[in-house]
């Protein structure tokens, strides 16, 4: 029932909503020192607002830290229910930073903290280049017309496939560093965007251990949220 209404298709943090727009209108955009900050469950207009707040901030943040990337967010639900919980973070055929929630994580998210926490998490994997540096590490010296074909995966069949296949086997394997400092700036970002990042992290609480093949790349948990805490005590 979830599914049915889900978003169908993108959902845009820079504002084009390019398909069907959320049932409920209610104002997308609130002060921040009042998110909505909801327990239980998210909805389809939580997710939205959560978009509206966390991308912007995601933003800034982007074009503070890098200079010259693509600082343009485009956050898009993966509507196939049978996907599995997972989200991450990709980028389409334009170089253009996109984030793919499914709708099984947005079902698993108990409020509008941690799904902001994982929007500024997955943000943070682009905004410090942990994609182009993972690939940059597993295939060196491949360049074409001056553009690091590894960096992005290639054209954008290859990509299509790469984020297929992210789909399946769930979450792509970063380094325990990197998760770690997706993790501190995501802190900031969630922050920033007016949620509790501390709330937000108990979401790692309810996520399998890391000692499994998919997630074992992964920090423990604890591991994490003391980062967030840390990180928060600096802001
Ligand atoms: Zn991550």
């Amino acid at each position: 029932m979830f599914a049915t209404v889900m978003i169908a298709g993108l959902l845009s943090g820079c504002v084009d909503m390019t398909t069907t727009p959320p049932v409920d209108s209610r104002p997308q955009s609130q002060p921040v020192s009042a998110p909505v900050s909801r327990s239980g469950s998210v909805t389809v207009s939580d997710f939205a607002n959560v978009v509206a707040r966390v991308e912007p901030v995601a933003e800034r943040e982007c074009r503070a830290r890098t200079s010259g990337a693509n600082c343009d967010f485009k956050i898009v639900v993966e509507t196939d229910p049978k996907a599995p919980s997972n989200a991450w973070q990709s980028l389409d055929a334009s170089g253009r930073p996109v984030l793919t929630f499914t709708v099984a994580l947005i079902a698993d998210v108990q409020n509008t903290d941690e799904l902001a926490f994982v929007m500024g998490h997955e943000a943070s994997h682009h905004i410090a280049g942990h994609l182009a540096r993972t690939e940059q590490t597993a295939i060196t010296g491949a360049l074409l017309g001056g553009v690091l074909i590894a960096a992005i995966g290639g054209d954008a069949s290859t990509i299509e496939t790469a984020q297929n296949i992210g789909a399946t086997v769930g979450a792509r394997s970063y380094s325990k560093s990197y998760e770690l400092e997706a993790d501190q700036l995501g802190t900031v970002i969630a922050y920033h965007a007016g949620y509790n990042p501390v709330r937000g992290a108990a979401y790692f609480t309810r996520i399998p251990d890391p000692g499994d093949r998919f997630l074992g790349s992964h920090p423990p948990n604890a591991q994490r949220i003391e980062t967030v805490r840390r990180t928060m005590a600096t802001l």
